[in-house]
């Protein structure tokens, strides 16, 4: 008789490991190489960049040559780089592609949001949003971290997408520098310059902290000094509370933190954020209270979707203040953005009123979002399931 002993914790371990690795590939962008064999240059770190180029006899400062004009300069063609020799830029050119999403649609609306449903190399598409400030000369771009989410927040038009694919380094900076080209915002302004796509919100489709390492090294690329050169105080990072992956956003990249609370009790927590049953709002507060970047200055922001008759009571506002309280805080309060199909409403403004002046008396900040781009079908997900919807009836 063989005697079964009990999978040892290392074990376990590794299975989860191969799991997770399985489901990572199972979910991975397509490679940066192009059919032709030329490879995308945008996405990779500066190390990476080096070793690409020293793999083809370069010298070492070439790599700092081509940053400059990829991300300072926003260069796409090898031939408008002045500073490297004409024999240079043709070797470049042969093996190199500097990629940007095509924009499949580009909508603006009559307040000025714009956005764009771009479309990657495979075809999957995302969306990316500009929101000008309306007082100033700069503005949020609102980024996408993958096509569709694995999640399924009960209110989410992209909830009721599945997860396609996790978007790659290149595809999610990408975006960014395509929004940019959109408002030929070239170079990338320097100190105290103005800014028009001054801040980044990763409050697109999918949840970021499912595809951590694509998104850290895109904001890495984003926040290099010689490049972009964007602060980490200018990107909020917006999770649904993926508790173990927190502590490592706030502690290697340091970014400002967005959690989308939207309930205060597990029990309605469980069915609208249904990440919630795995980690609870206890632990999702201790992992705020943890988090190293959170300051007086750099607040973290709670956001709350209004659902009439659903989270939106005075009892609630109150359990909310005493959840938060201690915490450098903020909470944004967002009226629910109804979708063809969506099963909610969005609160009165006067139950708005009501919850945000018991947080503002707490002491806390409670900014009520102005609903923006209501023309251009603007709950996240939307243009890209019309898209479909499109494509699908011309096929
Ligand atoms: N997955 C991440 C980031 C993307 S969602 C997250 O959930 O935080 C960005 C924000 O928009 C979240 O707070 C989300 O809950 C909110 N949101 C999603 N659908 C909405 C809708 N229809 N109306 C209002 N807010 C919505
Ligand atoms: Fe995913 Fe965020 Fe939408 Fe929830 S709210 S389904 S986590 S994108």
């Amino acid at each position: 008789m063989t005697t079964l002993s009990a999978p040892s914790p290392l074990d376990l371990s590794e299975a989860d490991r191969a799991r997770i690795l399985a489901k990572t590939a199972r979910f991975a962008p397509p490679p940066a190489q192009f059919a032709d064999g030329r490879r995308d240059l945008v996405g990779l770190s500066r190390e990476e960049l080096a070793e690409e180029l020293a793999a083809i006899g370069e010298a070492k400062f070439r790599a700092k040559q081509v940053w400059h004009w990829i991300y300072h300069q926003g260069t796409t063609d090898f031939s408008r780089m002045s500073s490297i020799a004409r024999p240079t830029q043709d070797k470049l050119a042969e093996r190199f592609v500097i990629g940007r999403p095509e924009a499949a649609v580009v909508q603006t609306s009559t307040d000025e949001t714009r956005k764009f449903l771009f479309r990657f190399r495979d075809g999957q598409e995302a969306e990316t949003v500009y929101i000008p400030d309306r007082r100033e000369d700069r503005g949020a771009v609102c980024i996408s971290s993958q096509v569709g989410c694995t999640l399924s927040c009960k209110f989410c038009h992209t909830g009721t997408q599945n997860l396609v694919r996790n978007l790659g380094a290149a595809e999610i900076v990408g975006q960014f520098m395509a929004a940019r080209d959109s408002y030929g915002e070239w170079p990338s302004p320097k100190g105290d310059t103005p800014r028009l796509l001054s801040t980044i919100v990763l409050m697109g489709m999918g949840e970021p902290l499912y595809n951590y390492e694509n998104v850290a090294k895109a904001m890495r690329i984003i926040m290099d000094g010689e490049g972009i050169g964007l602060s980490r105080r200018r990107i909020t990072l917006s999770t649904s509370g993926v508790v173990p992956m927190m502590d490592r956003c706030g502690d290697e990249l340091g970014v400002n933190l967005a959690i989308s609370l939207h309930a205060v009790r597990d029990d309605l927590r469980d069915e609208i954020v249904p990440l919630n049953r795995k980690y609870p709002i206890k632990d999702l507060i201790a992992a705020c209270r943890r988090y190293p970047a959170a300051s007086n200055a750099r607040r973290i922001t709670f956001e709350y979707v209004m659902l009439k008759g659903i989270n939106d009571s005075e009892a609630e506002a109150h359990e909310l203040v005493r959840l938060i309280a201690g915490l450098p805080a903020k909470v944004n309060l967002i009226p629910f953005n109804p979708w063809p199909g969506s099963p909610y409403e969005t609160s009165t403004q006067s139950a708005i009123d009501k919850f945000s002046r018991i947080v503002m008396d707490a002491g806390f900040s409670s900014p009520v979002r102005e609903p923006r781009g209501r023309d251009i079908l603007a709950a996240c997900g939307q243009l890209r399931t019309e898209s479909r919807r499109q494509r699908a009836s011309e096929a």
